[in-house]
């Protein structure tokens, strides 16, 4: 079975019929991620009513400038369906919230992911210095996803020198991704997971389309093929790393 490891399950598009149909394609499970404290309150009720199903709580660095306390406080009840702490981190392309805000907030969130023992989910655009800047002066997570990898090798490098999990989308399969193409043929195959991010993203041959958990496999396979090797041992590989970084029952 295959692991979608970020979707958003609650997003226009997505929603809850798209988890018999993830099923029905042999996705097991889902990892649903919170980008305010609306969407990740909606995350934890989605975990908790559905088995294989699984919620971050996380502010997305376009909400930044809300600042991070609904989600300290949403993280202080501990729920149990709650693995992670994110998304997070830094988008200098679209700039919705301004960049001071939006580094106070990831390092903020940093500090919640090792002070509630979760993993850290980490989205970064136009942002690779200060993203690993950041992670290296506010010390990494023992447990951490850099989410929907947009780079190449050099880097997924940088990220896997300071304990990432790699986790690639759709965008693999997109014709101009030479460089994530590269970087997913080398990434260690214990660091590897892959995702979705429904509902954006939607791989070839659904491209343009409501992406949907469902369609997971098709981004395993594509990374299967970039790695010349069967789409069951990147499925086996990507289930057991998601268990890993977040603490799945295995
Ligand atoms: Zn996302």
């Amino acid at each position: 079975m295959w692991v979608d490891s970020h979707c958003h399950i609650d997003y226009e598009g997505v929603g809850h019929d798209a988890l018999e149909e993830a099923r029905a394609a042999g996705v097991g499970r889902m990892v649903t991620i919170g980008t305010d404290a609306r969407t990740s309150l909606a995350a934890i009720d989605t975990a908790a009513a559905h088995e294989g199903v699984w919620a971050t709580v996380g502010l997305h660095p376009h909400e930044a400038v809300h600042g991070a306390a609904p989600i300290a406080a949403i993280l202080g009840r501990h729920n149990p369906v709650v693995v992670g702490v994110g998304e997070c981190g830094l988008d200098y392309y679209y700039e919705h919230s301004p960049r001071p805000a939006q580094r106070e907030a990831f390092a903020a969130q940093i500090h919640l992911a090792a002070s509630h023992d979760l993993a850290l989910v980490v989205h970064t655009r136009d942002a690779w210095d200060d993203t690993f800047d950041i992670l290296s002066a506010e010390g990494p997570p023992p447990r951490w996803v850099l989410h929907c990898f947009t780079g190449g090798p050099v880097e997924m490098q940088r990220a896997l020198d300071l304990g990432a999990y790699v986790s690639f989308s759709g965008i693999v399969t997109f014709k101009k991704a030479e460089n994530v193409r590269a970087a997913a043929a080398a990434c260690p195959l214990d660091r590897l997971l892959v995702e979705t991010d429904s509902p954006y993203l939607a791989p070839v041959p659904h491209r343009g389309k409501p992406n949907r958990p469902a369609f997971v496999p098709l981004v395993g396979a594509a990374v299967a093929a970039v790695r010349d090797v069967n789409a069951g041992d990147v499925e086996r590989a990507t289930w057991a790393n998601a268990a890993a970084v977040f603490r799945l029952p295995t």
